[in-house]
């Protein structure tokens, strides 16, 4: 297993720069994060594009494939949620056991698998070592870092309650942690209307069944919630909004005090919580929320694969205050009148492993004055794919389409 890399850091430097990294964007940071074309004036947030935990990740991958050039090497799923990126690896010979036709059972000693950022489940991990691949794992540290809260709540008796998405890689790997300790159980809650059902039977408990039927999918194997939410801990994935992941911290830790009384042991007993969102996702959600109080925006651009958790935060944190787009990459800029982008918050429920279509807007752009633009992009976007999009807005501004 390799987990701090493959000596290989130097050799594919100028391959990953060439693939992700953007002259213009550079020139944008170094002019205090200001760009103006024509009638359009864009603002980048302060914190925006690859985190640590992506960069480390694409970086293993690119030295995986150098340090085994004739072997196969598969990624157990999109090594991040961005489809150019994922894209560039199939295009490395890089494949994926998720893609149709590849099957986890053929795997043999002979290949090497990466393991992603957001990590793997507890069962997928043991299922590969006893296959006997050569395992290069990415998985961010700020990941570990919930992994470690959650089996320590595990070991103490509580029940993980983890805030995000059932369907996510990252909270489905989390919450199998839990599965190290033969009593353990976890819960995911999406957001407050959950945790509210789940606050509503910690006070006054309810029928078993309608709860279960409710979290279909969300609670662990045997979860009992009569038994298994009277000691309860709070995690987080690492990339949900952290004012959301506040305020369920706070309805749960209410209902427990209303349940057993707000005496500190007792509540220290019965309720324990650890901030787990990870410093990269606060950054960029905090550089948003500055954008927006200290420029007087027209409107927002946050770039990202529809599919990424900490992009579609950023695009809700913005729309809250201005019209924003959240786009996939320059391509989505039709014209100065149409601009392609996910629904946002209109996107209605999809299947596992899809997104919502884009939808089109059209004229988005105003016109006859000059128009401030803050611009953003999630963890997961290159720079490369914020400089065409600066490049793209270029024609735009003097309606050159
Ligand atoms: S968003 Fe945070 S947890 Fe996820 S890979 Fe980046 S740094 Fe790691």
């Amino acid at each position: 297993m390799f987990r701090k890399g493959l000596a290989m850091k130097q050799a594919v430097a100028g391959e990953l720069a060439a693939d992700y990294h953007s002259t213009l964007v550079d020139r944008v940071r170094a002019n205090n994060n200001k760009w103006q074309t024509g009638h359009l004036r864009v603002h980048l947030a302060a914190e925006f594009g690859f985190c640590y935990g992506v960069d480390r990740a694409v970086d293993y991958a690119y030295q995986a494939r150098r340090k085994f050039p004739t072997r196969q090497i598969f990624l157990t799923g999109e090594i991040i949620h961005n489809p150019r990126v994922n894209d560039r690896l199939r295009s490395a010979g890089i494949r994926f056991l998720t893609d149709p036709g590849e099957s986890r059972e053929a795997l043999t000693p002979d290949d090497v698998v990466i393991l992603p950022a957001f990590g793997v489940t507890v069962g997928m991990l043991v299922q590969l070592q006893e296959q006997g691949c050569t395992l290069v794992d990415t998985t961010c540290g700020s990941v570990l870092n919930v992994w470690k809260n959650v089996l320590q709540y595990s070991r103490d008796g509580y029940t993980a309650i983890i805030h995000g998405k059932v369907r996510h890689e990252e909270t489905q790997a989390t919450a199998s942690q839990v599965q190290k300790y033969p009593n353990g159980h976890s819960l995911v809650v999406l957001d407050q209307a959950e945790a509210t059902l789940v606050c509503d039977f910690i006070r006054n408990g309810g029928d078993t069944a309608t709860f279960l039927s409710r979290f279909t999918g969300a609670v662990s194997p045997g979860f009992t919630p009569e038994r298994d939410l009277r000691r309860v801990g709070l995690a987080n994935q690492t990339t949900m909004l952290m004012s959301e992941s506040l305020r369920i911290g706070e309805l749960i830790k209410q209902a427990m005090i209303d349940r057993y009384g707000s005496e500190e042991s007792t509540l220290a007993y019965h309720y324990r919580a650890f901030d787990t969102i990870c410093s990269a996702t606060q950054d960029r959600q905090d550089a948003v929320k500055m954008l927006l109080d200290h420029q007087d925006l027209d409107l927002m651009i946050v770039i990202g694969g529809y599919n990424s958790s900490n992009t579609r935060n950023l695009a809700r944190l913005a729309g809250k205050r201005v019209p924003t787009y959240h786009i996939a990459d320059a391509a989505c800029l039709v014209s100065s009148r149409e601009i392609r982008h996910h629904p946002g918050e209109l996107s209605p429920p999809t299947a596992p492993g899809t997104t919502s279509p884009e939808i089109c807007t059209r004229d988005w752009l105003p016109h006859g004055h000059l128009v401030r633009i803050g611009l953003t992009a999630g963890a997961s976007t290159p720079d490369s794919v914020v400089g065409q999009i600066l490049e793209r807005l270029e024609p735009l501004a003097t309606d050159k389409r």
